[in-house]
């Protein structure tokens, strides 16, 4: 858990943060849907997730292992907190770095009730010889148990209470495919579409009784990078200042001083990820740079970079990953207001993301 929570602290600087930091953990707590029907956005996800626990709970059995992979902050534990709540039994949450030995594991796994949901966040981080251990729990609900050592040594099979696995991991590329064949549903979260944390900001406005207008939930949500627990927090940090500076309400005026105040510009990105941005642009001309040397520059672990400040970059298309290494686009000179060199434009050409209210612009919506 070290790395975790060193990771966190670092992030909790940040405010758009994807990753938690102390307070968002009460927050979360609080604002967690913990029924399928209060989870927002991801439709599809939503659908397979539903027919797949009703199937399960008519034949009586628990439902299949399933596997939720994507950027933090997407819904991921509250998926797992929601799939053991449909189902009415107990949920048992791990993650993969405090797993450290089979016994640790075997350890969670007898103590498991049947049908229980057992978590595991950060499933990449499970060392090899765990892996072993789960997978004859996950296909047989069995525990392979070496007893005694050297020669001498044999294997004894203990039966377990069925169960079903739920994993978490914002790198499905490190899962090894032994793994990831063991799980009967695997799900990408995607990045909410801005209607969909509109509806969040203003569910959890109302829940925690913040007076919000209908220009400030929809700037919050632009502006919380396609997660809900930014769109959490933003909510959180601009109540303060509406508190402080105004009569407690967020309209426009005040949501818009707010972020400004907190550095968060009209795309959702902070202070850091204009400079990993400006760093690749004035640095190293635009890339491509490898990840280790973009991440040394700006002073960041290279899985940082990877887990917090990309996928969203990538997903503005301001960031291509390609195997020179990164590659800053059109639109991101365009969002520092630095002319891209001539060849930049034509290797990278996306020229909508040039056009003024396209999607990589956003017009910011007004109380007028
Ligand atoms: P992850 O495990 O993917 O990092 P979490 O499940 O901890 O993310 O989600 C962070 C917070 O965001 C949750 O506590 C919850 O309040 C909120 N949240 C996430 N997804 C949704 C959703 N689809 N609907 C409503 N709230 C959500």
């Amino acid at each position: 858990m070290a790395r975790k929570s060193e990771k966190s602290g670092e992030a909790a600087a940040r405010i758009v943060a994807p990753e938690p930091d102390g307070a968002d953990e009460a927050l979360d707590r609080s604002l967690r849907p913990s029924r399928l029907a209060d989870f927002v956005g991801q439709p599809q996800l939503k659908d397979a997730l539903s027919i797949a626990l009703t199937a399960a709970q008519r034949r009586g059995e628990p439902p299949d292992h399933l596997l939720f992979y994507g950027p933090p902050g997407l819904g991921k534990t509250t998926l797992a907190r929601i799939v053991a709540a449909e189902l009415g039994v107990n949920l048992r949450a791990s993650s993969g770095p405090a797993i450290a030995r089979p016994g640790d594991l075997a350890g969670l796994l007898t103590t498991l009730q049947e049908g229980d949901v057992l978590f595991i966040d950060e499933m990449h981080r499970l060392p090899h010889a765990v892996e072993e251990v789960l997978y004859p729990a996950m296909e047989d609900f069995a525990l392979d148990l070496l007893i005694g050592k050297g020669p001498g040594a044999r294997s004894v099979r203990l039966q377990i209470k069925r169960f079903t696995l739920v994993g978490a991991t914002t790198r499905y590329a490190l899962i090894s495919s032994p793994l990831r064949d063991r799980f009967g549903m695997v799900q990408r979260l995607e990045f909410y579409r801005p209607e969909d944390l509109v509806g969040l900001v203003r569910t959890n406005a109302a829940k925690l009784e913040i007076p919000i207008s209908n220009h400030g939930a929809v700037l919050l949500a632009r502006r919380a990078r396609g997660t809900p627990r930014i769109a959490n927090r933003l909510l959180r940090r601009v109540r303060d200042y509406a508190e402080v500076r105004g009569d407690g309400t967020i309209d426009t005026a005040v949501a818009e001083e707010a972020l400004a105040r907190l550095g968060v510009d009209s795309l959702g990105l902070d202070d850091r990820d204009r400079a990993l941005l400006r760093t690749l642009i004035e640095r190293f001309g635009g890339g491509p740079v490898g990840l280790e040397t973009l991440a040394a520059s700006v002073a960041e672990e290279s899985d940082t970079v990877m887990d917090v400040y990309e996928p969203f970059l990538l997903q503005l298309g301001f960031l291509q990953r390609t195997p020179r290494g990164r590659l800053a686009m059109p639109a991101a000179w365009e969002h520092l207001g630095v002319a891209p060199p001539e060849e930049s434009t034509g290797e990278a050409a996306q020229p909508s993301l040039f056009e003024p209210g396209g999607e990589a612009a956003p017009a910011e919506p007004s109380d007028a």
